[in-house]
């Protein structure tokens, strides 16, 4: 469990989805982590993969999740991109942090795109 939990809002849409408040599409879910559908899908596959800790960022979980959270979400985020059928097309793994990245959800979450060509990984060049 994260250390950080004045900075952390009960209240955030991924943290009801835990609490089961409100559904969500599961795709898997284990002891540490809940992968669930994208309510807004930007590719043919668009699945969220989120740990169970309260952690905002990955600033957050990098510095107070225990090791088996962190290995755990990991393989979770592989596992998941299997059960999506990706593992051998391929896929995009993409973590927003901060204002600069457009987090909107202040809990932290792997998005996993695939299902065809992603293109180039960003449109905005430098
Ligand atoms: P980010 O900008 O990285 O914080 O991405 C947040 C993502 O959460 C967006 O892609 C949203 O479409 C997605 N999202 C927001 N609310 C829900 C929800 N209730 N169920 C599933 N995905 C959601």
């Amino acid at each position: 469990m994260s250390n950080n939990k004045s900075a952390y809002d009960d209240n955030n849409i991924f943290a009801r989805i835990l609490r089961g408040e409100i559904p969500c599409k599961k795709i898997y879910e284990d002891t540490h982590s809940l992968a669930f559908e994208d309510i807004h899908p930007q590719a043919p596959v668009h699945t969220l993969v989120i740990p169970k800790g309260k952690y905002v960022s990955m600033k957050d979980f990098a510095e107070n999740a225990p090791d088996a959270e962190i290995a755990a979400l990991l393989r979770s985020v592989a596992k998941v991109a299997e059960i999506k059928g990706l593992k051998e097309s391929g896929y995009r793994i993409l973590a927003n942090a901060g204002a600069d990245a457009h987090q909107e959800v202040p809990h932290l979450h792997f998005h996993i795109f695939g299902g065809k060509a992603l293109g180039p990984m960003l449109v905005d060049r430098i």
